[in-house]
């Protein structure tokens, strides 16, 4: 028996993104010579665990029935007995409806020690990736986390759980969200409650639907939405709605199409420059699209500019920039392009693509050409699109 010199680790492995394990669950994990692993847990995890380490899957996902909980135990002791350290890593948080705390109790009733490595719990992380914050202090008192399942302790109280008027934070309750939902407004609960579900939180298939009560069950069911889930009812759900429509409020800001016209091989640096002395005081992030003529298709510094701040290039034909008329006609454009001027067109056509749109008469010169190191900038913006959001900008309209 060497138990004095063996190790074990009850370790919470977080509700998905690798980022989010400690660094203790890392620290950890890269010394077990054994690592038994849940369910729900991202296999991505085990690189932090040693080549020659032997992992063991305990969950019952991927076909594979589980493990019985005696059996987990019994491989535990069994590596333990014979020398081996030993890594349990569970989804999230170990103790929360994790069989953590059964597993402790059977390893101390053989004998043995083991240390508890908390995990971010998707009861709360799922939430948090939606803008959530389950105690935010405007909406509730507090959380309750509680199982969906009914089994074990049996069915809670939801009677009783809907007259704390505290969030609630619903593990395992996807096969039951209806009579969940059911017994809440049988209850009281109110049919608007703004409700949750987050699907596979903090991965990168992570899914929601947000509804309120009266509906939620039949939505979730429409988004076919599936387990693992996290559900979330109460005022706070009504925080993921906020942010999602300030990411759309985002997203309508974008509303200006900026046109380049550059030399051959001009440099991003030159550009971005350019492109900021056109802007004045309106928001680099405002800009929606950056647009030119075709034939600067190659243009490396003006690709390098257009991927460095994640924004789309238009390009036009010939064609279609000599159809848009140029107030003041350039010399040099002329000769070497045979189009009147490249940045004030290719801004109003990439501005009159845009949603808000439908024609170039429906689109207005916001900022007009400007040159700055050999490059020529101009903005437009849909004449519907949201309006600039400081009014000190409208001094800069020269439509
Ligand atoms: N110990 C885990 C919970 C295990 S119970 C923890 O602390 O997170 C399993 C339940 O956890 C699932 O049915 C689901 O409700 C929830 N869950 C776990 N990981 C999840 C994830 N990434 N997204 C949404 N729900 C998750």
């Amino acid at each position: 028996m060497h138990a004095a010199m063996t190790r074990a680790w009850l370790i919470g492995a977080g509700p998905g993104d690798v980022e989010l394990m400690t660094l203790k669950a890392t620290r950890a994990l890269a010394r077990a010579d054994v690592v038994l692993v849940d369910d729900l847990v991202n296999p991505e995890v085990l690189q932090f665990a040693r080549a020659d380490a032997q992992v063991v899957y305990v969950g019952k996902r991927g076909g594979h029935p589980s493990t019985p909980q005696a059996d987990i135990v019994a491989q535990m002791l069994e590596h333990l007995r014979a020398g081996r350290s030993v890594a349990r890593l569970k989804g999230g948080d170990p103790f929360v409806f994790g069989r953590g705390g059964e597993e402790l109790q059977a390893l101390q009733a053989a004998g043995i020690e083991a240390d508890v490595i908390n995990g971010i719990t998707a009861g709360i992380a799922a939430p948090a990736a939606l803008g959530i914050a389950v105690t935010h202090r405007d909406y509730a008192q507090g959380v309750v986390f509680v199982t969906g399942h009914g089994a074990g302790s049996g069915e809670p109280d939801w009677a009783a759980l809907a007259a704390t008027r505290m969030t609630l934070v619903i593990y395992m309750g996807m096969r039951r969200l209806a009579d969940i939902a059911g017994a809440l407004l049988a209850a009281g609960m109110s049919a608007d409650m703004p409700c949750a579900a987050i699907e596979s939180a903090t991965r990168p298939e992570q899914r929601h639907v947000l509804a309120p009560l009266r509906d939620f069950a039949d939505a979730v069911a429409r988004a076919r939405l599936g387990s693992p889930a996290i559900v979330v009812i109460g005022g706070v759900a009504s925080l993921a709605l906020a942010r999602e429509a300030a990411k759309r409020d985002a997203g309508s800001m974008k509303t200006l199409s900026v046109g380049i016209g550059c030399r051959l091989h001009s440099e991003a640096a030159d550009i971005d420059a350019a492109v900021r002395a056109a802007l004045g005081s309106h928001d680099f992030e405002q800009i929606g699209t950056v647009a030119t003529i075709d034939t600067k298709v190659n243009e490396t510094g003006l690709l390098e500019f257009c991927s460095r701040h994640q924004l789309p290039l238009r390009l036009f034909s010939r064609e279609q920039i000599a159809a848009v008329p140029v107030a003041s006609p350039s010399v040099a454009a002329h000769a070497h392009l045979g189009v009147d001027g490249v940045c004030e067109p290719c801004a109003l056509l990439a501005a009159a693509a845009s949603d808000a749109a439908a024609s170039t008469h429906d689109a207005r010169l916001v900022v007009r050409k400007t040159a700055h190191a050999g490059v020529t900038v101009a903005i437009a913006a849909a004449n519907h699109a949201a309006p600039a959001p400081h009014p000190a900008h409208q001094d800069q309209d020269l439509r």
